[in-house]
């Protein structure tokens, strides 16, 4: 393979310039040309797309969001769309291409394997960590450590006033973030949309907590099991205690990439580039699992939902008693 491409696609996560310096850098040591394609698969249909040099990587690895920039693209859905991003690549002699994003992206990516024969690798970038068939997905940490340095900061604020706290973060349909970052700051109780939960129930919690002289309390809700703006109030109105709700918004997908994550991203990156070089007879993502980095079938992240690991849940629970 003489030449590749790369795009960072959907939403932006920290750690996809990390992704994108690995993915230049180790094709050029292996005397790859490499094509950066900025917007995704707009810019792909758009033609908007720039040859990289170890140089235009300089100084990223530390940077969240994405030099390439991210969109999304109705046009890209079409089939039409797909057979003016195809002749871009072709009329660049782009012969295969590192998609970084979400399972929508891969979506995308599958298609113009399959319509065109391009050859495609998946590198799984989502701050949710929601794709099927990979353990982490690049920006999760990142993210988990933005929503526990806030929930360390709302503790404070919330041991001082003797206040509850409903705190609600992203996620979209799932509950990684809010689980993870809920075990680690110690929250009280975390509501997550693969869970049913009783409001009944937290308010006893709660209840009971002050009656034995905990008077402020973290309650935190993955944006997919409901509005914390309503949760606030209906506890307010069952418990009677003084409750405030904290959206932390985007600040969770801004901020400098964990070290977790530039080195996922790292060894993804190169995996990426290595899959390519080595040659591939379908499109495949680049994954880690139970430790290990190896490469799928992109249709893995099709293939079924993404569970939560019920042990962690209950371990929560207990631990926030
Ligand atoms: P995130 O999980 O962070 O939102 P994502 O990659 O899942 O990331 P999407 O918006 O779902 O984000 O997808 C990104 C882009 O991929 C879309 O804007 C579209 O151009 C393309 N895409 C998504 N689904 C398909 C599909 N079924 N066929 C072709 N292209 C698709």
């Amino acid at each position: 393979m003489n030449s590749i491409g790369v795009l960072t696609s959907g939403g932006d996560a920290p750690g996809m310039n990390a992704a994108v310096r690995a993915v230049v850098r180790k094709a050029l040591f292996h005397g790859i040309k490499v094509y950066g394609i900025e917007r995704g698969y707009a810019g792909l249909i758009n033609n908007e797309i720039k040859e990289m040099s170890l140089g235009s990587v300089g100084d990223i690895i530390q940077r969240g969001g994405t030099i390439l920039k991210t969109a999304r693209s109705l046009e890209f859905k079409t089939y039409e769309g797909r057979l003016r991003a195809f002749q871009n690549l072709k009329n660049h002699g782009i012969e295969g291409l590192v998609v970084i994003g979400g399972d929508g992206s891969f979506q995308g990516a599958l298609k113009l394997y399959e319509e065109f024969g391009v050859k495609v690798v998946g590198i799984p970038a989502t701050i949710d960590n929601d794709i099927y068939g990979t353990d982490y997905s690049i920006g999760f940490d990142t993210t988990v450590n933005t929503v526990v340095d806030a929930i360390n900061k709302i503790r404070d604020t919330a041991f001082s006033h003797e206040r509850t706290f409903i705190v609600e973060v992203m996620g979209r349909n799932a509950g990684f973030i809010a689980l993870e970052a809920g075990i680690a700051g110690g929250a009280e109780s975390i509501i997550i949309p693969e869970i049913p939960y009783s409001i009944e129930e937290i308010c006893q919690k709660l209840i009971k907590s002050h009656q034995r002289g905990k008077l402020h309390s973290i309650i935190i809700i993955a944006e997919g099991a409901g509005s914390g703006i309503k949760l606030g109030e209906v506890i307010k109105e069952k418990t009677g205690f003084e409750t405030r709700v904290t959206i932390l918004g985007h600040i969770q997908r801004g901020g400098s990439p964990s070290a977790f994550d530039r080195i996922l991203a790292s060894r993804m990156g190169a995996m990426a580039v290595d899959a390519l070089r080595e040659g591939i007879s379908q499109g495949m993502m680049v994954a880690f699992e139970k430790g290990e980095y190896v490469l799928k079938p992109l249709e893995t992240a099709f293939s079924g939902k993404k569970q939560i690991d019920l042990e962690y849940y209950r371990l929560a629970d207990i631990l926030s008693i």
